[in-house]
């Protein structure tokens, strides 16, 4: 197998790839939510957290496999500011450790995507319905996980992933928060969608559609 086969064959590197664009297309939006009910950083923090992301892949060799891979993602977000930084990059190690135990990429994301919000639910306190990024990670590992029970190959369980995160994500606009900055501002902060529900959101659709490709 020749190096750009080896390139092609890691789903995680086209997802953040195509995540990375993605989200540079959603950052002004996002980052008005934060604006909104925050602090205004969070589409600055997730941008600085992606463009170290690109670097470390950029610098990380060809033949990397997926563990690799993820591994570089959740460093890049652990040296990055805010409470998203720190968050996501646990989250993406619990990941890498699960593609590093399992070949299988829906086994590997089902363990690892449930395992990293269990991480970022003990590190930061929130249960599902206080309006943050565990509002659309909960429903994605619950959809990974019901993909893996039946068998469903890697594309199917993303379009399940995202059509799960991005209702969770909806699902925090009528919402007062509890944790994060935004439970600073109690009402005001009701209408406004939580922009980490919203950006995992968007990774799981990015994942889809990379994988479609
Ligand atoms: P900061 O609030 O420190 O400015 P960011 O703006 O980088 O951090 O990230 C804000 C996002 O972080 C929120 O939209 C929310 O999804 C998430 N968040 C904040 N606090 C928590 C928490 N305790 N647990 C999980 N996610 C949280
Ligand atoms: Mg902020």
């Amino acid at each position: 197998m020749d190096a750009r086969q080896q390139v092609t064959r890691s789903f995680v590197r086209q997802w953040i790839a195509e995540y990375i664009t993605d989200f540079n297309a959603h950052s002004e939006q996002l980052g008005e939510l934060d604006r909104l009910a925050g602090d205004g950083d969070f589409a600055v923090n997730m941008t600085a957290g992606l463009k170290r992301a690109r670097r470390a892949l950029d610098d990380l060799d060809v033949t990397a496999q997926e563990p690799e891979v993820a591994s570089a993602v959740s460093q890049a977000f652990l040296n990055t500011g805010g409470t998203s930084g720190p968050l996501l990059g646990m989250w993406f190690r619990d990941i890498a450790r699960a593609l590093a135990a399992n070949e299988d990429p829906v086994v590997a994301l089902a363990l690892g995507v449930a395992d990293g919000t269990a991480t970022v639910q003990r590190l930061g306190g929130a249960q599902p319905g206080d309006k943050t990024m565990v509002d659309a990670m909960v429903p994605a590992a619950d959809a990974l996980r019901q993909a893996r029970d039946v068998g469903a190959p890697l594309g199917q369980a993303l379009n399940a992933a995202a059509a799960a995160a991005h209702e969770g994500a909806q699902s925090t606009t009528t919402l007062t928060a509890k944790r994060g900055r935004a439970s600073y501002v109690g009402e005001v902060a009701v209408g406004v969608t939580d922009p980490g529900a919203a950006a995992i959101a968007l990774f799981f659709r990015s994942g889809a559609s990379s994988v479609r490709k």
